[in-house]
C-alpha cells in the first residue's frame, strides 16, 4: 500500500545554494539580492509590478488592510468560504467583515451577493481566488467602481494562474500572494503584497518598515529616518527570499507536473459528473490555470463522509475544503449564525478536496486513482 499525502513540498534545484550565498552575504533581512531577483522575475514573468515581500500570505493580507486604511465603522464583503486569515486581517483593524455567498460553480465569492450586501459603510470587497480559479474580478471591480469601493484580491492560491490574458496577483487595487509550504510555489513560510495602486507606494514602504521613513533614508532623500505611520515588520528574510527564487525558476515544471494530475482527476470525475453524482470546477470554460487544487462536490454529505473514510482506510488524504468562517465561533462573536448563509454551508459540507502536488504523478498517482474509482463505485455504482 502506498501511502499518498494530501500535499508535499517540491524541492528544486538551487535551495540550498542560494539560501547558502544569502547567509554568506552577510546580507540576512529583507529585501536585500534575492528579494530584487524575485521581484524581477515576478515582473519579468508575469507583469507583476511593486511586489513588497512578506513573511506570509497573512501578514500580506495585513499589511493590506493597514494600507487600505481600514478601521472601526468600516464593513468589508468577503466570503464565508475562506480561511481565517482573510478575515483576521479585517478584524484586525477594527473593521467588520461581513460575509457573501459562495458561486457553487467555482466555490469563489458570488458577486450578486457581494453587491447586495454593500451599505453606505462598506470599504473594500475581498474576494479569493479559491482552488486558483480566479474570481469574477472584472464584475467585482465594476461594483466596486459603482460604489467607490476598494477591491484586495486573496490570490494565495492562484499564483501562476491568469484572468482573461491578466495574471492573477495583478489585479484590484492590491493583491495577495502565498508562499506557504502548502501552495504551488514555496519557501516553507512566505508571502507578497502586490500594490497595483503607484500612489500608494511610499506608504507601503513605511508600513512594511515598522511605520518608518527608512525608505527615504535608503533611497538618499533624508538622512534619519523617524516613526511616520502604523507599521510592522513585514518583511521576508532574503535566506527564504533564495529558496523562493529557486522555487519561481521551477516554476513551469511546477506547473506542468501539477497540470499532468489534474488532467487525471478530471478524467476520473468526469464520468461521475455526468451521471450527476458529483460537480467538479467548470473546466471546460476555464483556462489557463495553476493546478492549485482539484475539489470534488459530492450529491450528498454521506456519501462524502463514506468517499473519505474509504480514502483514508487505503491511506488516500483528501480534505474538507473549509469550515464556513460565519458559522465558525468567531463567526458567532459577529452575530452570524449557520443558516443565514444556506448556499456556502450545504457546499461546504458536501466538498473536498484532492491529494495534489507536483510528484504526485510520479509517485503513486495510478494508485491514487485506482482507490478513488474504486470508492466512486462502490457508493455510485
Ligand atoms: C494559504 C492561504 C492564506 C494564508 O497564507 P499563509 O502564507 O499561510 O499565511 C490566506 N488565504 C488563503 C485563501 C489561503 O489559501
Amino acid at each position: 500500500m502506498t501511502m499518498i499525502p494530501f500535499n508535499k513540498p517540491f524541492h528544486t534545484d538551487n535551495e540550498a545554494t542560494y539560501a547558502q550565498e544569502a547567509l554568506q552575504s552577510g546580507r540576512l533581512s529583507g529585501n536585500n539580492q534575492f528579494a530584487r531577483k524575485v521581484q524581477d522575475h515576478l515582473r519579468r514573468k508575469h507583469h507583476l509590478e511593486n511586489v513588497f515581500l512578506v513573511p506570509s500570505g497573512t501578514s500580506a493580507l495585513e499589511m493590506g488592510a493597514w494600507l487600505a486604511g481600514l478601521g472601526p465603522g468600516d464593513e468589508v464583503i468577503l466570503p464565508s468560504y475562506t480561511f481565517s486569515s482573510t478575515a483576521n486581517a479585517v478584524v484586525m483593524t477594527g473593521a467588520r467583515p461581513v460575509f457573501c455567498e459562495v458561486d457553487p460553480l467555482t466555490l469563489n465569492a458570488d458577486p450578486d451577493h457581494m453587491e447586495a450586501l454593500v451599505t453606505p459603510h462598506t470599504r473594500m470587497l475581498l474576494p479569493i481566488d479559491y482552488a486558483g480559479i480566479p474570481c469574477e474580478t472584472d464584475r467585482i471591480c465594476a461594483i466596486a467602481k459603482k460604489n467607490d469601493l476598494l477591491v484586495m484580491v486573496d490570490a494565495a492560491q492562484s499564483y501562476g494562474s491568469y484572468d482573461h490574458g491578466r495574471a492573477c496577483g495583478s489585479l484590484g487595487d492590491l493583491a495577495t500572494l502565498s508562499f506557504h509550504e502548502t501552495k504551488n510555489i514555496s519557501c516553507g513560510e512566505g508571502g507578497a503584497l502586490v500594490v497595483n495602486r503607484p500612489d500608494w507606494l511610499e506608504r507601503a514602504n513605511f508600513l512594511q518598515e515598522k511605520g518608518t521613513d527608512r525608505s527615504l533614508v535608503l533611497y538618499g532623500q533624508k538622512t534619519k529616518y523617524h516613526w511616520v505611520e502604523i507599521g510592522s515588520s513585514y518583511l521576508l528574510s532574503d535566506i527564504l527570499a533564495g529558496v523562493l527564487l529557486s522555487q519561481l525558476e521551477s516554476e513551469d515544471l511546477i506547473l506542468e507536473l501539477r497540470t499532468r494530475v489534474t488532467a487525471a482527476y478530471r478524467n476520473l470525475y468526469h464520468v461521475y459528473e455526468q451521471k450527476g453524482c458529483v460537480k467538479t470546477a467548470p473546466y471546460d470554460s476555464l483556462t489557463d490555470l495553476n493546478s492549485h487544487a482539484f475539489w470534488v462536490c459530492f450529491d450528498t454529505e454521506a456519501n462524502k463522509e463514506r468517499f473519505l473514510l474509504g480514502l483514508k482506510a487505503k491511506e488516500v488524504f483528501a480534505y474538507i475544503g473549509y469550515m464556513p468562517l460565519h458559522s465558525s465561533p468567531m463567526g458567532a462573536r459577529f452575530g452570524y449564525r449557520a443558516e443565514d448563509l444556506p448556499l456556502t454551508q450545504d457546499i461546504a459540507s458536501r466538498t473536498v478536496r484532492l491529494p495534489l502536488y507536483a510528484d504526485l504523478g510520479r509517485e503513486g498517482l495510478d494508485y491514487a486513482l485506482d482507490v478513488m474509482r474504486a470508492e466512486l463505485e462502490r457508493i455510485y455504482g
